[in-house]
C-alpha cells in the first residue's frame, strides 16, 4: 500500500471524531480509483505544529484543518494565499518540497454551493445581509465582496465583534446589531445565517425576514438540521433557499484536486452519503 505513488492527506482537528471529510474524500478516492487515503487525525493545540511537521515529513500531500488550529496554521505555513490572509485562518493545507501553501476554501465552498443550489443568483444583484460575526461570517463575507456584493451588512449579537468585522473590510461592510434586522431587510438579496443558532441543541434563530425582497435568496450554513427554521420560514415566504450542507462539501474540492491531483464534483449521491454518516 505504501510507497511513492501512494498519496496520503488527512483532516486534523481537536477534537475530530465528529468529522465528515473522510467521507467526503472517501467517496472521491474510490470514485476516481486513487491509490491514496484521507484520515482524521486528532491533534491537541500542544501538539499541532510538530504533528503537522511529522506529515510534512511522512510524505503527505498535505491536509484539511479544523477548529481550534485554522489560525495556528496559518501563522505556520511558508507561503499563505491572499485569501486566506484576508480571512485570517487557513483550512487546507498542501506540502511540497518541505514546504506548507495555506489556503481558506470557506468562502469559494460557501460561493459554489449556491451558484449549484440556485444557478440564477448572482451575489452583485444587491446588498447581502450576513447574521453572526464568526469565522465563518468572516470567510462569507469575504467571498461575497469578492463575487461582487456591492455592499454586506453584518448583524450579530455582540456589536462590538460585528463593528469589528466589517471595519476589517472596509467601506462596503456595515455592522447592525440583530434587533434592527427588520429594518434593513427591505433591499437585501441574500441573506445568510452564519451563527451556530438554529443547529441541533442551540437555541433557535428568532429573526421575522417577512420583509425581503421575493427575489431575496437565504441560506443557513448550519446544516443539522438539513432544512433549519430560517429556511422553513424562507420557503413559507415563497423564497429560494440553499442549505448548509453543500458549503462543506464544496470547500472539500479544491483540496483534493491538490493533493491527488483530480478535480472532483459535488453530487446528491455525496449528498446521500454525508447526510448517512
Ligand atoms: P464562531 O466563530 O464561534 O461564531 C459563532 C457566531 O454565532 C457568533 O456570531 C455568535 O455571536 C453567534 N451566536 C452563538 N450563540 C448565539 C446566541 N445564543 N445568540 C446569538 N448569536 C449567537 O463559529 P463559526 O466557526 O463562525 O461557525 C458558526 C456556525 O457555522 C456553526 O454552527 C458551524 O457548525 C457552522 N459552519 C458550517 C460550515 C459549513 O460548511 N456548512 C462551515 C463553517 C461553520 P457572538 O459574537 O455574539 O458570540
Amino acid at each position: 500500500m505504501t510507497g511513492e505513488t501512494f498519496k496520503k492527506a488527512a483532516v486534523i482537528g481537536w477534537p475530530i471524531k465528529h468529522s465528515k471529510s473522510p467521507l467526503i474524500h472517501g467517496y472521491w478516492l474510490k470514485q476516481f480509483a486513487i491509490d491514496g487515503s484521507y484520515q482524521a487525525i486528532g491533534l491537541s493545540p500542544d501538539d499541532f505544529v510538530s504533528g503537522i511537521r511529522d506529515l510534512v515529513a511522512r510524505d503527505y500531500r498535505g491536509c484539511n484543518v479544523t477548529i481550534p488550529h485554522k489560525e495556528t496554521a496559518l501563522a505556520m505555513a511558508d507561503y499563505v494565499s491572499d485569501t486566506a490572509k484576508a480571512i485570517g485562518a487557513a483550512n487546507t493545507l498542501v506540502f511540497k518540497d518541505g514546504k506548507i501553501y495555506a489556503d481558506n476554501t470557506d468562502g469559494i465552498g460557501f460561493i459554489n454551493n449556491l451558484k449549484q443550489g440556485a444557478p440564477q443568483w448572482n451575489a452583485s444583484s444587491g446588498p447581502a445581509l450576513v447574521l453572526g460575526a464568526g469565522g465563518a461570517a468572516r470567510a462569507i463575507i469575504y467571498a461575497l465582496l469578492q463575487e461582487g456584493a456591492p455592499k454586506v451588512i453584518v448583524a450579530n449579537r455582540t456589536a462590538e465583534k460585528a463593528k469589528r468585522l466589517a471595519s476589517a473590510f472596509g467601506e462596503k461592510v456595515v455592522a447592525i446589531t440583530l434587533a434592527k434586522v427588520p429594518e434593513v431587510v427591505g433591499d437585501v438579496q441574500t441573506l445568510v445565517n452564519t451563527t451556530s443558532l438554529g443547529m441541533v441543541g442551540q437555541p433557535a434563530l428568532q429573526i421575522d425576514i417577512s420583509g425581503l425582497p421575493k427575489t431575496a435568496l437565504v441560506t443557513d450554513i448550519v446544516y443539522n438540521p438539513l432544512t433549519t427554521e430560517l429556511l422553513k420560514q424562507a420557503q413559507g415566504l415563497g423564497l429560494e433557499t440553499v442549505d448548509g450542507l453543500g458549503m462543506l462539501l464544496h470547500q472539500a474540492v479544491p483540496g483534493f484536486e491538490a493533493w491527488f491531483g483530480v478535480r472532483p464534483v459535488v453530487n446528491t449521491t455525496l449528498r446521500q452519503i454525508v447526510i448517512a454518516g
